[in-house]
């Protein structure tokens, strides 16, 4: 099995998703008590939130650059940052590392593709939301991208940081975030992108009026599959 390296704390409310979904898939692949080989840098999400208020992402990629660079020399064979928002600089954090980095979005854009979705609306921060990162990158794949209206927008983002990273999660928000989907699916969104690793706290994906797309489980799957490849393989040839 190959180590699994986890840059998270952004917020440690969906880092702890992480852990725990990716023990669980490892267990439900290999049996009896198996769990994940993996090795996690949980940063102090202050800090973080602040460089993202100021704008210097830059600063934000030098600082999570070096905490993937001391991952890898702890023996993590592949890289995940636990956030869709901080993917705005997984080409410069991709660069400072030579183990692969499991990228968010491309995991996500495939399985949207392969479940023949093809306007899926972004439910995420504003930085995600109005950067145009995820809607450049999921092109490729004949995905257009859908956000929500301003005012949604500024729903949704204050919804994240001020309750879901915080540990606070409400029917009254909830409530909101249905509206907000209702919304785009009057205007033509054909899926949801839980685009957000904190959204899967308040929405289940599949309790949506529309196919939901979650990405945290997407993500997390990506770096089980990556690795336990040929584990599987391993494990019948064993019980043979
Ligand atoms: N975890 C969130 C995301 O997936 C937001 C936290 C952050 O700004 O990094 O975007």
């Amino acid at each position: 099995m190959k180590t699994i390296g986890l840059i998270g704390g952004m917020s440690f409310e969906s880092s702890a998703v992480y852990y725990r979904l990716i023990n669980e898939m490892v267990r439900e692949r290999l049996g009896g008590l198996a769990s994940a080989e993996l090795t996690m840098h949980s940063v102090n999400f202050e800090e973080i939130v602040a460089l993202q208020k100021a704008g210097a992402w830059d600063m934000a990629a030098s600082r999570l650059g070096d905490v993937a660079l001391r991952l890898q020399v702890s023996g993590a064979h592949c890289m995940l940052i636990c956030t869709n928002t901080m993917h705005l600089i997984a080409p410069e954090v991709a660069a400072r590392i030579s183990v692969p980095l499991i990228h968010i979005i491309d995991e996500t854009a495939r399985t949207i593709h392969e479940a023949g979705c093809k306007r899926p609306l972004l439910l995420a921060t504003r930085y995600t939301m109005e950067h145009g990162f995820y809607a450049d990158r999921m092109k490729s794949l004949g995905l257009e991208i859908m956000v929500p209206e301003a005012a949604d927008r500024t729903t949704v983002h204050d919804i994240i940081f001020s309750e879901l990273c915080a540990g606070k999660v409400l029917d009254s928000s909830r409530q909101k975030l249905m509206a907000v989907i209702e919304r785009a699916r009057e205007k033509g969104a054909d899926s949801i992108i839980l685009g957000c690793t904190e959204i899967c706290l308040i929405l289940d994906p599949d309790r949506l009026p529309l196919p939901g797309f979650d990405t945290t489980a997407i993500h997390a799957r990506a770096a089980v599959d990556f690795a336990l490849e040929g584990e599987l393989t391993k494990v019948k040839e064993d019980a043979a």
